[in-house]
């Protein structure tokens, strides 16, 4: 804002910049195609200029880290970022999620930075495990879902099976918005249900709109012996639910599309729908009321660490979603959690190959903040006033371990360095109040090598691991004398997370079992969330 503007004039700018952001991710089951629709998305955003380049600059980026050499041999992508494109007037933040099972705290974390969610579905295999469990976190945060079945290029499911799959096992009201005409190599197009043309799939597979009327569809299926296809269009047409745009920012309706990533099919029609359908900047609470996104001031909560992006310089981004008003470049905020003001001299938008000083964003916009350490998950930054956005959480770990030094005159550093992945969320650790030894722990087996990796890599740490006595870590809660009790009553159990709240480890489920039936009022979790 010029300093010319108006109090009126700015407050008009920034109704139209939130109007028309859409943040959101997309959730899939691995193959689904979510690579290939991303790498769509974006080049039809015009974000990039040849497909393929959102796996090039992964690589690119990956040489110049070596920690990431783990991905790179794994052939997974650990690192969750943030795309920011323009497309029919409206700005999109795609958030990448991880695609990796074993990361979906970073997964769960980016969910609660996003406003909408598009769900991919392979059209042969219909809903699968991982999509149903993401679906389920969405849900939970009331998250709305736009579904593109992708694929339609092979053989596919009937569609109206498809529906009816979604609609019983995630509970969601289907409205389909297109349809497919035929699938595999009679993939035709897909037809607009409201409109009632046919969008042609072209001979190069790219999304232009040559659309034709029922009569030349008619004539088209004829000529091709498929005039059975006619039947289910016009059932789809008269016999599935009509949209309806509350329930489906309310989380009971999905709108469905139809297409093929690979074959540039069906790219725009998503577009257009997010555009049309997805909300803008929700209300997000936090821990005094709840914020809108069209107030003036500005805030914002970090969902994301990724350190040593450059590892000699140790810096570390802060992926930070604003939740109201604007960011200036150069802005001085407060820091809630320490009360300290920081000055946001360098805010980064990320595009699909660069990242660029970003000298001003709005509400539902994701920035990049170098800091040294002192933004940690679930931080919130404000223009002064002191409240917290709810809900980043951190999962107990699955596995615990104590860490092996090879180097035993090299502890100290060791502990620095556990303290910052911890900060970071590479992994979780937990010091015993009774002095001895640290836990790290981690919700899936692939963090152990990206921990070891890192530590040898970035710290010269050569470290071992071994099988501690605890299996479990719960987090707990309670009237503050009892918690009190409960750490006296059970201190050779107790330890400290790196917020310093309290946790109990367990030997096992039975054993947790025990104690949690001996202390009625203390309350046991498995999730934390920033309050
Ligand atoms: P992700 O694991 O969900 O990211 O899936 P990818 O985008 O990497 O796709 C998995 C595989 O499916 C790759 O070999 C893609 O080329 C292929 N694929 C993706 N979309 C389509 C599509 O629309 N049609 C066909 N035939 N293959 C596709």
């Amino acid at each position: 804002m010029s300093s010319l503007e108006s109090p009126s004039s700015a407050e008009a700018r920034l109704h139209r910049e939130i109007e028309r952001r859409r943040t959101f991710a997309i959730i899939s089951h691995p193959d689904a195609g979510k690579t290939t629709l991303t790498e769509k998305l974006l080049l039809f955003g015009g974000a990039i200029q040849l497909a393929g380049q959102v796996r090039a600059r992964g690589e690119n980026r990956r040489t110049r880290s070596d920690w990431m050499k783990i991905e790179r041999d794994r052939g997974i992508s650990v690192v969750t970022s943030v795309m920011t494109f323009e497309y029919g007037g409206n700005v999109f933040n795609l958030l990448d999620t991880p695609g990796h099972e074993d990361f979906s705290e970073d997964t769960y974390r980016t969910l609660t930075a996003v406003d909408s969610a598009i769900m991919v579905i392979d059209a042969a295999k219909g809903i699968e495990d991982r999509t149903r469990k993401l679906f389920e976190v969405c849900r939970m945060r009331d998250i709305p879902i736009v579904t593109f079945v992708n694929k339609l290029d092979r053989e596919a499911r009937d569609p109206f099976e498809t529906l009816d799959e979604i609609e019983k096992t995630l509970a969601l009201d289907t409205a389909p918005i297109t349809w497919p005409v035929g699938s595999g190599k009679d993939f035709i197009g897909t037809y607009d249900l409201k409109r009632r043309q046919t969008r042609l799939m072209n001979e190069k597979g790219d999304d232009h709109r040559d659309e034709i009327g029922d009569d030349k569809l008619d004539a088209l299926l004829e000529q091709r012996y498929l005039t059975e296809l006619r039947e289910g269009i016009d059932l789809a047409a008269e016999g599935t639910n009509p949209f309806d745009l509350q329930s489906f920012r309310e989380g009971h309706l999905t709108p469905v599309f139809w297409g093929s990533a690979l074959r540039n099919f069906g790219i725009k029609d998503i577009l257009d729908g997010l555009a049309a359908y997805a909300p803008p900047p929700r209300d997000q609470a936090a821990s005094t009321r709840v914020v809108k996104a069209e107030e003036p001031k500005m805030s914002a909560f970090v969902f994301k660490i990724q350190a040593n992006m450059d590892p000699n310089h140790r810096d570390r981004i802060a992926f930070v979603r604003l939740c109201s008003g604007k960011l200036n470049r150069g802005m001085k905020v407060k820091h809630v959690r320490t009360q300290k003001t920081i000055g946001l001299t360098a805010p980064q938008f990320f595009f699909a190959q660069e990242r660029q000083i970003a000298d001003e964003a709005w509400a539902g916009d994701v920035v990049g903040i170098p800091n040294h350490g002192t933004l940690r998950i679930g931080d919130t930054l404000t223009e002064g006033e002191n409240l917290a956005f709810v809900g980043v959480p951190s999962f107990a770990p699955e596995i615990l371990r104590r860490v092996r030094l090879e180097d035993a005159m090299k502890a100290k550093k060791l502990k620095q360095a556990l303290q910052e992945l911890a900060e970071e969320g590479v992994v979780q650790v937990f010091r015993p109040i009774d002095g001895s030894p640290a836990l790290v722990g981690f919700v899936g087996a692939l963090q152990l090598d990206v921990l070891q990796g890192r530590l040898d890599q970035e710290y010269g740490l050569e470290v071992g691991f071994e099988v501690s006595q605890y299996n479990m870590a719960r987090w707990l809660d309670g009237e503050r004398q009892d918690v009190i009790d409960f750490q006296n009553g059970n201190r050779s159990a107790m330890a400290e997370d790196v917020d310093g709240d309290p946790v109990l480890l367990a030997t096992s489920g039975y054993a947790f079992n025990y104690i949690k039936e001996k202390w009625p009022k203390i309350r046991f979790t498995d999730v934390k969330e920033t309050q």
